[in-house]
């Protein structure tokens, strides 16, 4: 893992020099686990930063009472790690590590008590989002990654699977939530992020997440959950109605049913992330419905369930081979009911490959 690590902080230290910067400020959070596995278990006011730039080998400085799992968990051979102590200033040690004048990334999850410890430290110097500046820094994800991700996805698709048959109609939305996280822990996820149950008009919410709504006999109802396993993220939206639906439901589903499929299809390398939102968002204005399509059409995945790439209008980054993301195309009847349906894909050198696989037809349940 040394050498893999060691690869992503050499590889983040060139593109930060083609992009002009000094270097690259990592705080504790993604980043940070990216590239070095280093997860501190107490994330707090005391800072901790790791300072990749061309020319130099990787730094961390580190609390002190933090530095024997610093050294355990980012390996001192491949990273320089030198602890700070209560009572120095903190803000001087990070600032000799960096160059007084230089212009420097730093992760966007940074405290603002931080970056503006650092500024003062070195008001000559100048400090850019990490992903306003580099936003494909982990977007490509290496083939380990792209299998934690499809492991992610298949334990998704098994708590879908046997949601199914449970009830619905009577219950509420929060009890249908609360048996999809328990579903997710027991398929191997460390952590649920999110549940949306979304029923009848709620559904027409894309952010609504859960009530104390009872569902229905005759209810759309938007089931979209995630978490975490083995540190990737999981994200997978399907749409179930209770009892037969109308032909206008059955219809609404079919539209973005077609849009997620042409979507999919559209992935290959060299494709602008805009071409797969258009792709989708075409398919739904053609039916009738573009303006009830109120969101872009997928997020990247990985260490968090949302980062770049994102699939949106202006966005002309191409797809390279490991990039992962969602491709989640809706619509939303304000008042009435929503549809949304979500996989997970990720592009190889022929095209998308999906890491959702249960089926995208309208789930009939009880
Ligand atoms: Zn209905
Ligand atoms: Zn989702
Ligand atoms: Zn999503």
């Amino acid at each position: 893992m040394t050498d893999l690590y060691r690869r992503r902080m050499d590889r983040a230290a060139a593109d930060a020099a083609d992009a002009g910067l000094t270097g690259l400020l990592v705080t504790p959070g993604p980043d940070l686990t990216y590239f070095t596995g280093y997860r501190p278990t107490a994330v707090t006011e005391r800072i901790t930063l790791l300072v990749l730039a061309a020319g130099h080998g990787p730094r961390l400085i580190v609390p002190v009472l933090e530095r024997p799992d610093a050294v355990e968990a980012a390996g001192a051979g491949a990273v320089t790690i030198t602890g700070w102590a209560d009572g120095d200033d903190p803000y001087a040690a990070a600032a000799a590590l960096l160059d007084p004048r230089g212009r420097y990334a730093i992760s966007d999850n940074a405290w603002a008590l931080q970056l503006l410890g650092l500024q003062e430290a070195l008001p000559g110097s100048r400090y850019t989002s990490m992903t306003a500046t580099l936003p494909m820094l982990r977007a490509v994800k290496d083939a380990d990654e792209v299998e934690r991700l499809a492991s992610a996805g298949a334990a998704a698709d098994a708590a879908f699977e046997q949601i199914l048959g449970v009830r619905f109609a009577g219950r509420t939305e929060h009890q249908i939530g609360t048996d999809l996280a328990a579903l997710l822990l027991a398929h191997g996820h460390s952590q649920v992020d999110f549940t949306v149950v979304g029923s009848g008009p709620n559904g027409a919410n894309p952010h609504h997440e859960m009530g104390e709504r009872v569902i229905t006999d005759g209810d759309m109802v938007v089931l979209d959950f995630g978490g975490l396993q083995d540190g990737y993220g999981s994200d997978t939206t399907r749409t179930v109605h209770v009892g037969e639906p109308t032909a206008e439901e059955r219809r609404v589903h079919d539209v973005v049913r077609e849009a997620q499929q042409a979507a999919f299809e559209a992935v290959r390398p060299g494709v602008a992330c805009e071409e797969i939102d258009r792709i989708a968002r075409d398919v739904i204005t053609r039916a009738g419905y573009g303006e009830h399509f109120i969101h872009r059409t997928g997020h990247g995945i990985g260490l968090t369930t949302h980062e770049p790439p994102y699939l949106i209008a202006g966005e002309k980054q191409p797809l390279v081979p490991g990039m992962c993301f969602s491709i989640e195309p809706g619509v939303y009847l304000p008042g009435r009911f929503g549809v949304r349906i979500e996989d997970i894909v990720t592009v190889t050198a022929d095209g998308g490959r999906r890491l959702n696989n249960t089926s995208r037809e309208l789930h009939i349940v009880a």
